[in-house]
């Protein structure tokens, strides 16, 4: 079961974010979220929840560095 993604505005421009799907070399499924505004991407995660929480967990708490940064 998929559920739609609840996914916050973005913590540094407001804009709505989006999930980006790909598939790696060896069929792995990685996800990530990306900023429809400012295109801030976040790392690649396994799991759709995983990048979703992620994201949610920044947009709660700003970052002084950028989200890609550990
Ligand atoms: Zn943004």
């Amino acid at each position: 079961m998929i559920e739609a993604a609840e996914l916050k505005p973005c913590p540094f421009c407001g804009e709505e974010a989006r999930l980006l799907k790909d598939c790696d070399n060896f069929l792995k499924w990685r996800v990530q979220v990306q900023c429809m505004g400012c295109v801030v991407e976040t790392r690649l995660f396994p799991t759709q929840k995983a990048a979703t929480d992620f994201w949610n967990t920044r947009a709660e708490r700003p970052a002084k560095k950028g989200l890609s940064e550990e």
